[in-house]
């Protein structure tokens, strides 16, 4: 039961109408701190690596870490790959244990992003119960976040998305409608719901083919994050938020305590305030008591 991938939990999200955070970690201390206020909480989890930390830190450790804490644990937790541009590169993370795979091919042409994600679908569906994100349309920097609202064609076609989805196999679908990687420089980001309400009614009003994902979760307002969950959207990824609280609290007790050399005392501020952070968004997204 602990050990999921990410449809399996998504869908119930998206009858529901609640969402599942997919919380990005760098380190041990951050991946036990999600593990926990999870299971405080009672919710359904997604734990979230880039390609960078799965290289330096090791995807056989990671995974190795991934299980032990999850086998333990009473609630689904998924490990999920976020935004990985290689195909070979999707395939040895899902040799590895990872249990859902982002390939992001969107910045490819139409035919060649279908290409590219059909063929880590097939590779995972075949290997094990690995689900598939893909994503359309371009999901910018927050440098670019007006331009490419602006700029209809960086966005998720509608029909196009159901053509995706159809055509790959994929289990869920990132379509970019505006959110943006980093923090938002304006407290109303420009975020097209209009757009993500019709490709969620067009791909899931049937029965539930690929939940929705929305990337740049870090900054939206609470508002905005009710209204993508009602519209369809159930899984939520957080990146910037938790990486900044980790150098933030890091630096803060640092700066305090120069003359302390005692990493452990780091590590309990770092994770006791990633535990805020992240019942922050939990709470938000309605998952407690859910798992
Ligand atoms: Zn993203």
């Amino acid at each position: 039961m602990s050990i999921v991938n990410a449809k399996e939990i998504l869908v119930k999200a998206t009858q529901e109408k609640y969402a599942v955070g997919a919380f990005n970690i760098t380190n041990l201390i951050q991946l036990e701190a999600v593990v926990e206020v999870h299971i405080d909480k009672k919710a359904p989890l997604i734990i979230q690596t880039s390609v960078t930390p799965s290289k330096f830190l090791g995807r056989e450790v990671l995974v190795a870490i991934y299980r032990t804490l999850a086998e333990s644990a009473p609630i689904p937790i998924c490990l999920h790959l976020d935004h990985c541009r290689e195909v070979d590169y999707c395939k040895k993370c899902a040799d590895a244990g990872w249990t859902n795979i982002m390939i992001d091919a969107s910045r490819e042409p139409f035919e060649e992003n279908i290409r590219q994600t059909k063929e880590v679908v097939e590779y995972c569906h075949r290997i094990g119960n690995i689900s598939v994100e893909g994503e359309l349309g371009t999901v910018s920097g927050v440098e670019d976040q007006i331009k490419v609202v602006e700029d209809e064609a960086a966005l998720c076609d509608p029909q196009q998305a159901l053509e995706f989805v159809e055509r790959t196999g994929i289990d869920l679908l990132a379509p970019a409608i505006g959110t943006a990687h980093g923090v938002y420089k304006t407290k109303k980001p420009q975020v097209d719901f209009e757009r993500f309400g019709k490709i969620a009614q067009l791909i899931n009003d049937q029965g539930i083919r690929a939940p929705m994902v929305v990337h740049g979760g870090t900054g939206l307002p609470p508002d905005y994050v009710a209204k993508l969950i009602e519209l369809g959207g159930s899984k939520f990824n957080v990146s910037t938020d938790l990486k900044r609280t980790l150098i933030d609290a890091t630096y803060d007790y640092v700066s305090e305590h120069r003359d302390e050399y005692n990493p452990g005392k780091i590590d309990v501020v770092v994770k006791d305030a990633i535990k805020e952070k992240v019942i922050y968004w939990i709470d938000m997204l309605g998952s407690p008591g859910k798992a």
